[in-house]
């Protein structure tokens, strides 16, 4: 019996330890890490694992080895947008939006994933939706049960009462609230609390107005800086990531003091608030491709006319604030803002970032090593190194000559598994 058992174990043994490799080459690889283009590389996959990186004539691979030829491709690092809504569906804004329920967003959510997956992202944060939609959607992709990107997600975003993460759209018979408001600092940390408990990743808050709630002034704080003080400070003592919303300098400054992990738009950017996030550490996360749907857009989908109005003013500025910030040499993430446009349309903003000051190296390393960073994932995620998980993707031409190749991306993979080929 003994000699049985053993016998099976040694079996299970044997078929644990059969692994899958892979070999991938291409034209050129964007190694994120050292800021370099590699010629002729060989990327060796072992079980959803990257195992070796080499060049075509430092290698060989074996007759019978499954190995996909990629030739006038370049390989790139799975991609990460720090700002992503996926339970929010882009044609529906404003009073539309309140037609959905919390299960049809996370259907929506079934349907954006993928979409976000196929164009080449293969891990988003997720910073705010109703209802733990968010949750639902990372655990079933986790589960296998849908496709889409590794999820990070917030819960609800917290929020003042009548703030930007409020629902302001309804008279007070009906009661509205959104699920993340919470005044005054013993409020913002029981609600912190409970998004963790119901299974958040990352914090995310509403430091000032917005463009897309009715009745907020963008410019204007909202969150106390003792509030922000006590959100960050709960989440950092339960090891979480924070994001603040802010589009105002004085709420940008506020989070920047709370020590928030990211300003998320930093619309209005002054000499102080940028020196500030140099010397926090802060990263910005701008969406400075976001202006070109709502303005084009934006009615048909139901926005309101005063977003317009404010995003007229705020779209401008953001891109100013983009250039003195990229200047300043301040840490800088892919955040896209999906689901106020397309989901699936987020690489279109690498070109913007290019147009407005970035090199395309700093474009690819803000959607992939920068925001890995900045997660405490980097030995994990954002680049293609030995060791890491295996989220590759490729595209025809070289990215670091025209950076609009990552608008068609021709192969992904993540966790060693092919999605598009
Ligand atoms: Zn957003």
């Amino acid at each position: 019996m003994k000699v049985l058992l053993l016998l099976v174990s040694l079996c299970l043994f044997t078929f644990n330890a059969y692994s899958e490799t892979r070999y991938i080459s291409a034209d050129y690889l964007v190694d994120v890490t050292n800021g370099k283009l590699i010629e002729s590389p060989v990327v060796v996959v072992i079980d959803g694992k990257i195992g070796q990186v080499s060049r075509q004539d430092k290698i060989e691979i074996p007759a019978d080895a499954q190995h996909l030829e990629l030739n006038g491709h370049t390989l790139v690092p799975g991609l990460m947008d720090m700002h992503v809504h996926l339970t929010s569906n882009a044609n529906l804004h404003g009073y539309k939006r309140l037609a959905s329920s919390v299960p049809r967003t996370a259907l929506y959510g079934v349907t954006s994933a993928k979409a976000t997956l196929m164009a080449g992202f293969t891990t988003v944060r997720n910073v705010g939706a109703p209802g733990y939609a968010d949750v639902a959607l990372r655990d079933a992709i986790n589960d296998g049960d849908i496709i889409g990107p590794r999820m990070f997600v917030a819960g609800p975003s917290l929020g003042i009462t009548g703030g930007h993460c409020d629902n302001n759209l309804l008279p007070s018979e009906y009661k509205a609230k959104g699920q993340g408001v919470a005044d005054g600092p013993w409020q913002v940390r029981a609600k912190v609390r409970e998004n963790i408990k119901f299974g958040a990743d990352v914090i995310k808050f509403c430091a000032t107005g917005g463009v897309l709630s009715k009745g907020t002034k963008v410019g204007a704080q909202q969150y106390s800086q003792e509030e922000m003080n006590a959100i960050v400070e709960e989440a950092k003592l339960r090891g979480l990531v924070t994001a603040a919303h802010a589009h105002g300098t004085d709420g940008i400054k506020a989070a920047i003091k709370a020590g928030v992990t990211s300003v998320e738009h930093a619309s209005f950017l002054d000499k102080e608030a940028i020196k500030l996030a140099k010397k926090y550490g802060t990263y910005f996360s701008m969406d400075i491709y976001t202006t070109e749907y709502i303005l084009g857009e934006g009615e048909k989908a139901g926005i309101l006319q005063e977003s317009l109005d404010k995003e007229r003013v705020v779209g401008a500025r953001q891109r100013e604030s983009f250039t003195q910030a990229v200047k300043a040499g301040v840490k800088m993430v892919f955040g896209s803002d999906a689901g106020v446009y397309p989901h699936g349309d987020n690489p279109k903003q690498l070109s913007r970032m290019v147009r407005f000051g970035m090199t395309e190296m700093q474009a690819l390393q803000a959607a992939t090593i920068n925001p890995a960073t900045m997660l405490k994932k980097s030995d994990e995620l954002g680049s293609i190194d030995v060791g890491k998980v295996a989220d590759i993707i490729a595209v025809k031409g070289n990215p670091l000559d025209d950076i609009s190749v990552m608008e068609d991306v021709q192969f992904i993979m993540k966790d060693g598994v092919i999605y598009k080929q």
